[in-house]
């Protein structure tokens, strides 16, 4: 384990603000990394790199393997020299160095009492916090067999704001209500609770975004209080924060210190913590240290239940009838079934009166439900050149520079793989190239997947892309 203490000895003698330590510079160009490179890159190329010092200038990045140097040489030099200079102007150059392929731990926090410069964020103590919709309450919410125990869960936490579940953790695919739960939690209670709370809803994107800009402004005290004075923290869809380690641990110290003094925290995820890749086992087990609930598709009659209050709520009466074709034609979530009203409504297939027209109820869903996605030649390209940060043409160049030439072996791989494409198929692809180069492009990348080279973690986020795209 390096030692994450030792100051940087490049600082300027009478430098106006606080010296970086060289963790401290080096969270800061994975942070910008986070939002510069695409997740899956930032995963394969950042993470398991640290900065082992500075000399002479030239800043020493430790990285795992020389896969990782050449890429990181060849594709990123000049951004984390961008980003190094930013911050600390005495470095020049940079340079990437082979070493002990360790996970760092995350870093004590420092315990600098001079950085405690910035004033704390005023607190607001009544008024509605920015991020809830009035319009997500418990009344306004449907339970059904589906949902109910994240319903049970979320009622009872604010009864006992704290103590009972902490955290909540809910999770469910999209459009179950995950949001809709959260919001209602906080409206509750915002206007329910007499000591008035202080609440704070935000979801995981906004958090990681915050924390970025105040490290890049170094106003992270503020960020530390606006998000650490609170009673109530609801973070949404913290799924998002997987792989974003810097961020991982501030969130990581701000659950130790709210939930020390007893402060609720509620979150939502589209999976369950065990399922959710790149989340560190500390925050993982904080995660699974309270109430887990999940919501699943609603059967049936939730669905017929939903449909009828969300026209209700649009001075409507939805009859069973209509409601029921509906219910029956969309299946898979609330936001579907929303759509699903909208477009009836909007096409006149059911009237103010209740009056409908099952025909035109039906025409107008079968017109909106989307084809059925068949996996083509483009979209492999598209998500090996997003993987690798490259433009889909420069797959096809002529070229034997090896940022081109890996990604496009890769892709042969895949075509095969996937779209079970033939050698000579693939070959007429890519310019006219012979069976016998496609060949072996494919048993290159299938022996170096054998001897568990990094190249099975990038098949299998360049998979994840494809996943993700192709719903
Ligand atoms: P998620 O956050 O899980 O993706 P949302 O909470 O945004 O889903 O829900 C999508 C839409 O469906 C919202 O308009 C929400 O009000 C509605 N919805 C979801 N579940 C229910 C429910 N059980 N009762 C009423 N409306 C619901
Ligand atoms: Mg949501």
């Amino acid at each position: 384990m390096p030692k994450r203490t030792a100051s940087l000895s490049v600082l300027p003698e009478k430098s106006p603000v606080l010296p970086l330590t060289r963790d401290d510079l080096w969270r800061a160009v994975l942070a910008e990394a986070e939002l510069e490179v695409s997740r899956p890159n930032f995963h394969t190329w950042f993470r398991k790199t640290l900065l082992a010092g500075v000399e002479d200038g030239i800043a020493q990045v430790r990285v795992p393997n020389s896969f990782a140097k050449e890429w990181l040489e060849a594709k990123y030099r000049r951004f984390v020299l961008r980003v190094l200079r930013k911050y600390d102007a005495e470095v020049r150059d940079v340079a990437f160095m082979i070493g002990k392929a360790e996970e760092p731990a995350f870093p004590q926090e420092r315990k600098d009492d001079q950085s405690s410069i910035a004033a704390p964020l005023p607190l607001k103590s009544s008024g509605q916090e920015p991020g809830l919709n009035p319009r997500y309450t418990f009344s306004s919410f449907v339970v059904g067999p589906s949902n109910e125990l994240a319903h049970a869960a979320a009622t009872a936490v604010v009864k006992q704001l704290g103590t009972l579940y902490n955290p909540l953790f809910i999770y469910g695919g999209v459009g179950l209500g995950k949001t809709h739960l959260l919001q209602a939690i906080g409206n509750h209670i915002s206007r329910e609770s007499p000591q008035r709370p202080h609440i704070r809803y935000i979801s995981s994107e906004r958090f990681t975004h915050d924390f970025v800009a105040a490290l890049k402004t170094r106003t992270t005290d503020r960020f530390k209080d606006h998000y650490r004075l609170v009673d109530v923290l609801i973070i949404d869809d913290v799924q998002f924060i997987a792989g974003k380690e810097r961020t991982q641990e501030e969130l990581f110290h701000t659950f130790n210190e709210l939930s020390g003094r007893g402060a609720q925290i509620v979150f939502s995820s589209d999976r369950p913590p065990y399922a959710i890749p790149g989340l560190a086992d500390r925050l993982r087990s904080r995660f699974e240290g309270g109430m887990i609930a999940d919501i699943q598709p609603p059967e049936f009659e939730t669905r017929v239940a939903i449909l009828q209050t969300k026209a209700r709520e649009r001075g409507l009466e939805l009859r069973d009838e209509p409601a029921h074709l509906i219910a029956r034609l969309v299946e898979r979530n609330a936001r579907e079934l929303e759509g699903a009203l909208n477009r009836v409504l909007s096409v006149g297939a059911v009237a103010e009166r209740g009056d409908f027209d099952s025909g035109k109820i039906q025409e107008a869903l079968r017109a909106s439900l989307p084809p059925p996605h068949r996996m083509a030649f483009r979209d492999v390209v598209r998500a090996i050149a997003k993987f690798y940060d490259l433009r889909e043409d420069e797959l096809f160049e002529k070229s034997r520079r090896q940022e081109i030439v890996h990604p496009r072996q890769i892709a042969m791989y895949l075509l095969r793989d996937m779209l079970t494409m033939s050698y000579p198929a693939i070959g007429k692809r890519f310019r006219g190239l012979d069976h016998t180069t496609v060949m072996h492009a494919c048993s290159r990348i299938k022996g170096e997947l054998q001897s568990s080279s990094p190249i099975a973690d990038e098949i299998a986020e360049i998979r994840n892309i494809l996943r993700s795209t192709s719903v």
